[in-house]
């Protein structure tokens, strides 16, 4: 793995960076490899990296049809939680913080690791439950969620006056303090010069276009830039997983929708807390670390594949956002953007095999940027294994023909 000195980063500033190690090589696709991996973006080569890490898996390639982290890695706005309503969840989400509080070093690359803490405001004696069953399940986890007061808020959270008259009440908080934000890029990145540097192929501008099978199972994939044998394949194309998934004729339970997010000019240091509205959409802002005010909520309600939302979500999450917050009246707009979630019914993620021997799926969901780590291993784990790991039995396909849903939609407002 390469390590840059002092003197190699003023040596590349006055070569103009001609002679820059680059992060990870550009070769040319090999015609078959024991594993593909569809999908260069976090999940996609976090499984790769895994893969080789954890089970000496090396003859692998990931195939992505743009560049690395040009999908929903590089477009989302880097939340990291674990505040979940059910026992399959919680394990799994805490299990992803741990995993993203040591990938820094693991990986041997800053991914801009900081725990900033959540505050949601509640503003309903609905949204008030969920939080308490909330509570109670991540308690049994060792996981940290408390009740706030209004007056605790205020504390916390100094540029918050509880205003006398909004539509909903303020009812309370409640809070995550290991809620943390990640450099999204960064993960991606990281990811990349790791496996790369255990021997994984990453192919940019290669994009699948069919899976092949036999009897037998999957025998390899075509692509823009050829036929590539393989005898497993892994799926991680958020917001592609229905179009992918069909190639291989299967019919997932989802249904992709946008999901957009927009930033303000920066503005001094006033937010150290990433901020949810439990209204009915799940508001969310934070500020980044260059002083933006970054704002989001759920998805917009409808099915698309276009990246970019409308203009009823930026009016009524800034409507919800100006309510609590009224000193961010004059804030302006400076950039708004979308990706696309693959929705799953119950809101939870599927890693899973299918009927399809060696064709492995890992569904990212409704908030995949936080499980990144954890969906890479435990899909990692899958392929290599043929097993699910113990984190994600219940995040099988099969739980939509049983019913053994694990029903986190609705319940979990930020992204
Ligand atoms: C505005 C916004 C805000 C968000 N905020 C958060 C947040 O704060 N916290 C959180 O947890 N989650 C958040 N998310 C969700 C999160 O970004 C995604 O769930 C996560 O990044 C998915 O990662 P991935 O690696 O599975 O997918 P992607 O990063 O989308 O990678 C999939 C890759 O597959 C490639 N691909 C697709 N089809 C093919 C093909 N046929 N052949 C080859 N390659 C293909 C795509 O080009 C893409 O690069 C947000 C999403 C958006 C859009």
């Amino acid at each position: 793995m390469q390590r840059y000195s002092v003197f190699s980063l003023l040596r590349n500033s006055l070569s103009y960076h001609e002679q820059w190690q680059q992060a990870w090589r550009n070769p040319e696709p090999k015609r078959q490899y024991d594993v593909v991996i569809i999908g260069g973006g976090g999940h996609g080569l976090g499984a790769a990296h895994y893969l080789a890490k954890d089970h000496g898996i090396t003859n692998v390639a990931v195939l992505e049809k743009g560049w690395l982290g040009g999908g929903n890695t590089g477009r989302n706005t880097m939340t990291v939680r674990s505040n979940f309503l059910r026992e399959a969840s919680v394990p799994f989400h805490e299990e992803s913080l741990a995993l993203y509080h040591g990938l820094s070093k693991e990986l041997n690359y800053n991914l801009m690791v900081g725990k900033r803490g959540m505050i949601s405001f509640l503003q309903s004696s609905g949204a008030s439950r969920i939080a308490t069953q909330m509570a109670n399940t991540m308690h049994i986890y060792g996981a940290r969620y408390e009740m706030m007061s209004l007056e605790e808020i205020k504390r916390r959270l100094p540029i918050f006056e509880p205003p006398a008259d909004t539509r909903m009440p303020i009812v309370g908080g409640v809070y995550q303090p290991d809620a943390t934000m990640v450099r999204h890029d960064a993960v991606a990145w990281g990811f990349a010069r790791s496996a790369d540097s255990r021997g994984v192929d990453i192919i940019q501008n290669c994009e699948v276009t069919g899976i092949l099978r036999d009897k037998g199972g999957i025998t390899g994939v075509e692509t823009t830039r050829g036929t590539i044998k393989a005898k497993k394949v892994g799926m991680a194309v958020a917001g592609h997983g229905s179009v992918v998934a069909a190639m291989a004729g299967l019919r997932l339970p989802i249904v992709t929708q946008p999901l957009q997010a927009w930033v303000s000019e920066p503005i001094k240091p006033v937010l150290d807390e990433i901020v949810v509205i439990r209204n009915y959409f799940g508001t969310y802002l934070m500020q980044s670390d260059k002083g933006e005010i970054v704002i989001g909520q759920g998805c917009d309600p409808y099915s698309s594949y276009a990246q970019r939302g409308t203009f009823p979500i930026i009016e009524n999450a800034s409507s919800a956002m100006l309510e609590i917050f009224p000193r961010f009246k004059r804030l302006k707009l400076l950039r708004h953007w979308a990706g696309m979630l693959d929705m799953t019914y119950d809101g939870s993620p599927i890693i899973s095999k299918t009927d399809i021997p060696g064709f492995y799926i890992d569904v990212a969901g409704s908030g995949g940027f936080k499980t990144t780590p954890v969906a890479a291993k435990t899909h990692a784990h899958l392929i290599a294994t043929d097993q699910s790991h113990e984190l994600t039995r219940d995040l099988g396909l099969n739980r939509f023909g049983t019913g053994h849903l694990v029903v986190e939609g609705g319940v979990s407002a930020n992204h």
